[in-house]
């Protein structure tokens, strides 16, 4: 007697030879040979290959002959073993087959406007982006999201096991100075008045540490109005990490122990060397003119991933257009031993507590202590050109909440999505984010950003001064 299952997934089928099965699917493909149609199934795990045959049921097959990629069907059929020589060693299962007894058509799908089997290389960005929900189909692009998932899930599983804390803060928040520009949002409520999107959770973080939570962590949306690149979007994802009581190598040593331990579970096929090596800003800039030097001994090795610290990084720099000081990393970063004394004379000779850690010619995080002391972080505000009255008009819920027992703290930011496009081989970020926006900062799928309308102008106050063509 055959026994009926309930709905089995395409890559399980040789668990069940002989047995009747439901699968469910697309249709990834269609060949019609020698009287019989085969038809391969995709789902979440992969294909499963359908055979009619006329000669067992005509009607059936009729209704095969209609079918047509990327319908979704339901198909009711029985488990065989393939035929000598008709395997497929390249899919899961590949030495079986199911022989079909029922077809019913979920939905008919128009011709594709792209090949979705394939990598997706021979295909346009443009195209790939308007009709992302279809070029996510692609088993390249399944595999790199679902790695992500797995990627972020390890991260999050390791840090609440070792007591943190996650914690969401805020979207619509106040300029964060962070050196990009900000995204802004107009209130409704108060005229003239807006949020801005967070450039980082930096702030919000080290208010958590004045609050007591000690060890936070957030797989954070972060928000830049870049010119974006290859490895920059509007909008990207940081493991945002902030301790107190804590030491750089602390936090050093948790990252790497971190992505040290979740390489070895999901990319055991990477080489990485332990434990990473270390270099100071001025070795590295001497040895490789960059701080994001790649390390790789042969970078045509897509299996060779070489991670190392950058560490004594300068506190401030000029910037090279508007000779401005600034910082090297952001204005809440510890100076290192003794180097606050240098603050009022010779500032860029002053070293910080940075530590950044990069990957291959990326930088995958930068991190650092914080300045806990207000006097300290009011006199950083004014030699960034800040006059007391903006500082504390900005600040001053910072520097006030410093003043009610603050402990000393520190952080670090890992960028998920320049992780995983390494870990996955991709060229750029874009192929590692499910709804990523263009080079121009456009989402060609939602046909964002957009016109809003009169009324929604006259709500939030505001008045379009000048139109793009
Ligand atoms: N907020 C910083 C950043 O986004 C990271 C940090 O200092 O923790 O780069």
């Amino acid at each position: 007697m055959i026994r009926m299952k309930g709905r089995i997934l395409a890559g399980e089928i040789s668990k069940y030879e002989g047995e009747e099965v439901k699968l469910k699917g697309w249709v990834d493909s269609r060949r019609d040979h020698g009287g019989l149609i085969f038809i391969d199934v995709r789902d979440r795990s992969g294909l499963a290959q359908v055979v009619f045959n006329p000669k067992k049921d005509k009607k059936l097959h009729e209704i095969a002959e209609e079918l047509r990629p990327e319908w979704v069907v339901a198909i009711r059929g029985e488990v065989v073993k393939r035929p000598k020589g008709m395997e497929n060693p390249k899919i899961l299962g590949g030495e079986f087959e199911v022989v079909a007894l029922k077809l019913e058509v979920l939905a008919q799908a128009l011709p594709v406007p792209l090949d979705v089997t394939g990598d997706g290389a021979d295909v346009g960005e443009e195209i790939r982006m308007k009709y992302r929900y279809l070029d996510l189909r692609r088993p390249r692009m399944q595999k790199n999201i679902r790695m992500r998932d797995k990627v972020i899930k390890f991260f999050r599983d390791y840090l609440t096991a070792r007591d943190f804390v996650e914690i969401e803060t805020p979207h619509l928040s106040k300029s964060t100075p962070e050196g990009a520009r900000d995204y802004v949002v107009p209130s409704r409520l108060h005229a003239g008045k807006f949020y801005a999107l967070p450039q980082s959770p930096q702030q919000y973080k080290q208010l958590l540490m004045v609050a007591g939570f000690e060890k936070y962590f957030q797989i954070a949306r972060v928000f830049r109005d870049e010119d974006t690149r290859g490895d920059r979007q509007p909008e990207h994802t940081q493991l945002d990490i902030e301790m107190s009581f804590t030491s750089p190598e602390e936090v050093m040593s948790l990252v790497e122990e971190m992505v040290t331990e979740m390489i070895g579970v999901l990319y055991s096929e990477k080489r990485i060397e332990t434990p990473w090596p270390r270099l100071d800003y001025a070795d590295a800039m001497k040895k490789y003119s960059t701080d994001k030097p790649d390390l790789r001994k042969d970078k045509n090795d897509p299996n060779e991933v070489a991670f190392c610290w950058i560490v004594d990084f300068p506190q401030f720099e000029l910037d090279k257009a508007t000779k401005q000081i600034q910082p090297v990393h952001h204005m809440f970063v510890e100076p290192a031993e003794g180097g606050a004394d240098l603050l009022d004379s010779e500032p860029l000779k002053m070293t910080s507590t940075q530590y950044d850690w990069v990957c291959n010619g990326y930088e995958l995080a930068s991190g650092s202590l914080r300045i806990t002391d207000p006097t300290l972080q009011m006199k950083v505000f004014k030699l960034l050109g800040m006059s007391e009255e903006k500082a504390r008009a900005d600040f001053g819920h910072l520097l006030e909440a410093f003043s009610f027992g603050v402990p000393p703290h520190g952080g670090i930011a890992p960028g998920i999505d320049r992780l995983v496009m390494i870990l996955q081989n991709e060229p750029n970020i874009r192929e590692v984010i499910a709804f990523p926006k263009t080079g121009d900062g456009r989402d060609l799928m939602m046909d964002s950003p957009s016109e809003v309308s009169k009324k929604q102008l006259k709500e939030l106050h505001l008045k379009i001064d000048k139109k793009e063509k």
